[in-house]
């Protein structure tokens, strides 16, 4: 096999297939419970990469993915960069005029598809012609009645020998779109390079570091950011993999850790907020489980104190799509190693230190330098090796969303003395009131604390002398007697908010609107719900930023 000495991917999968060939794969499909090792693992990739040869794909040309976690998908994340071809992966989740577009911007050659997506993708192609000339493999050994598919076994080689070639590091090795809330998505592509980088600054011990010794289960999905890079570092450490398929439940997900051993998983705060409410009826044993990486939102810190209360780490981390995803993981930095939980506890909710690698600024609206002092927000700029200088064949965005290297995060920030961020907002969601800003977020969190509160979010709505004024939308929980809640919300953010902070309205609704990759989504809520009327005429004229502090 040649070597190479560019910052490419190849290398960490050699280690693992000759230094840990008997190391695990475990993947959850529709078809049960599959194992195999890395040495396996290697000669599949080896499969695969000769039956896409055989097809006819070349250096540059771009593959889709259309699937959840499991081996087959992460056969594709080796396979299709190491014989230099693109790997796209596509959100299922998204509506079909997106995927629609994708598929045409990215200009994707074959698309693999798992056997339960298929009928998703099937309508998503019916009579569109972003689909001309795209052919398909299903991820299963038997077919689909819903797509003209290949099986996936029937596709791959026998052939186990592969000549690896030689790639520059500058090659890209996969792409993945943001889920625009305004406009179509936007392609991030990314090539060995960054992919190389990010995997190398995560095994540090400030990103997330995985050995030998380590049982990796991203439960984020891998058509999200590489599922957060974490096939790349667990392979490149050594890991044992496990994916778990279609889906995951809080069930599937603890069968799995206790079955597998599990020490490292990941996942968005929902997938945890679902653990915690299966542990109430059920036996968990968690035992196994050193730490979880939780990011895509913030992590509540009653999240936190209940996996501690488990003794099992909970790592705050942020991220972007245009950032391999990785930027900062809130690890407890050494100076405060002798800090009382409480204090420790109030870095571990913010977003956490940069891992290595990454430099940062933060600006405000004049573009002056915001101090550290964990109370002045700014917006938030990065650059680094894994971060993206630019997006795919957008030039308008490029404009706007890049300050020469540096990405403008678009997330509004207050950095403290000892460096740890916090998001306080998104930059297009903070409140400006009478030319002061509101953080969304922290009402709707000051919100959700409440006990008849299930879910609640925040948007500004706009008003002819203040700009913005906040309105709150409020799902209360089951059985929450909703009589007086309102009142109740306003009487607890009365204690620890500005009156002009505290929101014009509390509406109460049956569920907030979610994006493709489960966030709030603010601009349907706005679409939805909010006018104007809702704030016209219940600002008192105190209300202003300097009138009561
Ligand atoms: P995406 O590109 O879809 O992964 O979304 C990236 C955005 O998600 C970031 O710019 C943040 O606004 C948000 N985000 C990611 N991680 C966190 C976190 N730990 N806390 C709060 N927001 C987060």
């Amino acid at each position: 096999m040649p070597g190479g000495t560019d910052q490419t991917l190849r290398p960490f999968l050699w280690r693992a297939a000759n230094l840990y060939p008997d190391t695990e794969i475990v993947s959850r499909t529709h078809e049960g419970i599959e194992r195999y090792t890395y040495a396996e693992y290697d000669d599949r990739t080896a499969q695969l990469a000769n039956a896409l040869t055989e097809y006819g794909i070349e250096e540059g040309d771009r593959i889709g993915t259309f699937c959840w976690n499991h081996h087959r998908h992460f056969e594709t994340y080796f396979a299709v960069p190491t014989i230099g071809a693109q790997l796209h992966t596509i959100n299922p989740l998204l509506p079909d005029e997106h995927i629609q577009y994708i598929v045409d911007n990215a200009d994707d050659e074959l698309i693999f598809v798992d056997e339960s997506m298929a009928p998703k993708l099937a309508s998503a192609a019916a009579d569109a012609p972003e689909f001309d000339g795209v052919d398909f493999v299903v991820m299963s050994s038997t077919g689909t009645d819903a797509l003209d598919a290949t099986p996936y076994e029937e596709f791959i080689s026998d052939d186990t020998d592969y000549e690896w070639p030689i790639l520059d590091e500058n090659q890209p090795a996969g792409m993945c779109y943001t889920s625009g809330t305004t406009g179509n998505p936007k392609g991030v592509e990314y090539t060995h390079k960054m992919l190389w980088s990010h995997t190398m600054a995560t095994l540090t011990p400030h990103g997330i570091p995985m050995a030998d010794d380590d049982v990796v289960m991203p439960v984020v999905p891998m058509f999200h950011v590489n599922a957060w890079g974490m096939p790349f570092t667990a392979t490149a450490g050594g890991s044992k993999h496990v994916y778990p398929g279609p889906s995951p439940d809080p069930e599937d997900i603890v069968s799995l850790i206790e079955n597998e051993g599990v020490t490292i998983s990941a996942g968005v705060p929902t997938v945890w907020l679902g653990l915690m409410e299966y542990e109430k009826h059920n036996d968990v044993d968690l035992s196994s489980l050193d730490s979880v990486i939780v990011g895509g939102s913030a992590a509540p810190e009653s999240m936190i104190r209940w996996f501690d209360d488990r003794d099992v780490e909970l790592l705050h981390a942020w991220g972007m799509t245009e950032m391999s995803p990785i930027g900062s993981v809130a690890h407890v930095k050494h100076e405060l190693a002798d800090a009382d939980y409480e204090t420790k506890l109030q870095k571990r909710k913010k977003q956490g230190i940069t891992v290595p690698g990454l430099e940062f600024r933060v600006v405000d609206d004049d573009g002056n330098e915001v101090p550290w002092n964990g109370e002045d927000f700014g917006e938030l700029l990065v650059r680094g090796p894994w971060v993206t200088t630019e997006y795919f064949q957008r030039p308008e965005a490029n404009r706007s969303d890049f300050d020469g290297e540096w990405l403008k995060t678009g997330d509004v920030v207050t950095v403290d003395e000892e460096g740890y961020l916090h998001i306080v907002d998104r930059a297009k969601d903070v409140i400006k009131s009478g030319g002061e800003w509101i953080s969304s977020v922290e009402l709707e969190n000051a919100i959700m604390a409440h006990d008849d509160v299930g879910e609640a979010a925040v948007v500004g709505i706009p008003h002819e002398k203040w700009q913005e004024r906040p309105a709150a939308f409020v799902v209360p929980t089951d059985d929450a007697d909703t009589d007086g809640l309102a009142d109740g919300i306003m009487a607890m953010l009365r204690e620890e908010y500005p009156k002009w902070w505290l929101p014009d309205t509390i509406e109460f609704i049956d569920a907030i609107p979610k994006t493709a990759t489960g966030k709030f989504s603010k601009k349907d809520l706005r679409d939805q719900y909010s006018d104007e009327s809702l704030v016209e005429g219940r600002v008192p004229d105190d209300a202003a930023p300097d009138a009561d502090d």
